[in-house]
């Protein structure tokens, strides 16, 4: 469908299209758009636009990232549908291991994504088929299967749009988990090191960003992050939001 650009709600909707196509193509789930439409709710309220404390969940990110030992981007349908070049350009400038974990895992999804990724230039992608071939420890089924050279060794992991069960496993493995969710409540951005509260179409080419200014230079610099004060900053602007939009009605 032909998006008038001049229309108010134009970035979600050519969004929402997107996401259309890529459960056509058998990219993403069904109950992937029901996530997507979950996010959409917590980015109206935070204002649709990047905030400061999300910009400093990216720069604490950015350098996590850079000062790993053996960094992972886990992707999943919704990430690889809405980000795939900034997938590929993330692994190359860090650089970091590409993993596919699905939520609702199917041998066909994964290659479909790893051919997405692939055709953007995406190399050594891991955890398709066989390649999973070790268990998070206490989760259950497919769910839990990942890749001895990427998430299961990996130090610090990367997990945008992820569900909680699995980042609670990942970081009672001991691991440092990095969130990309828009809802600042999820048991995902509460149990993350770093949670970076905003869309993952703003979020990434930032991180991109931050990570070139990072490298470029070249200091071993010191951030103070406070994960829990910075989503307390989050989930205030949506109160604030909401406060301002009652404020209109009365
Ligand atoms: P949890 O299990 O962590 O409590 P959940 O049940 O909401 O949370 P899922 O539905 O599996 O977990 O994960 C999807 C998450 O991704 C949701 O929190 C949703 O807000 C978020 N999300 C969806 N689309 C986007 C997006 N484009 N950018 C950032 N976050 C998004």
């Amino acid at each position: 469908m032909d998006i008038p650009k001049n229309h108010p709600r134009y970035e979600s909707l050519t969004l929402r299209e997107k996401v259309k196509e890529c459960l056509k193509q058998g990219i993403i789930s069904e109950v992937g758009i029901a996530a997507h439409g979950r996010g959409e709710a917590f980015d109206y309220f935070i204002g649709e636009r990047t905030t400061k404390e999300a910009e400093r969940a990216i720069k604490a990110a950015a350098i996590l990232l850079c000062n790993a030992k053996n960094p992972v981007l886990s992707v999943n349908g919704n990430t690889a549908c809405l980000v795939p070049d900034e997938i590929v350009e993330l692994s190359k400038i860090v650089p970091l291991k590409i993993e596919i974990n699905l939520f609702y895992r199917t041998n066909e999804r994964e290659i479909k994504i790893k051919e997405k990724l692939e055709k953007k230039g995406g190399a050594n992608i891991l955890g398709v088929g066989r390649n999973a071939n070790e268990k998070i420890p206490g989760l259950d089924s497919l769910r839990g299967n990942v890749s001895r050279d990427g998430i299961f060794t990996a130090d610090v992991v990367l997990v945008p749009l992820e569900d909680g069960d699995r980042a609670i496993a990942l970081k009672d493995m001991g691991k440092k988990v990095i969130a990309i969710d828009l809802n600042p409540l999820s048991r995902t951005s509460l149990c993350s090191d770093i949670t970076i509260v905003d869309n993952i179409v703003r979020a990434m080419p930032k991180l991109i960003q931050e990570i070139k200014i990072f490298k470029s230079n070249n200091t071993k610099e010191e951030f103070e992050f406070d994960n829990k004060e910075n989503i307390k900053k989050s989930v205030r602007i949506m109160r604030d939001n909401l406060l301002r939009l009652e404020e209109k009605l009365t």
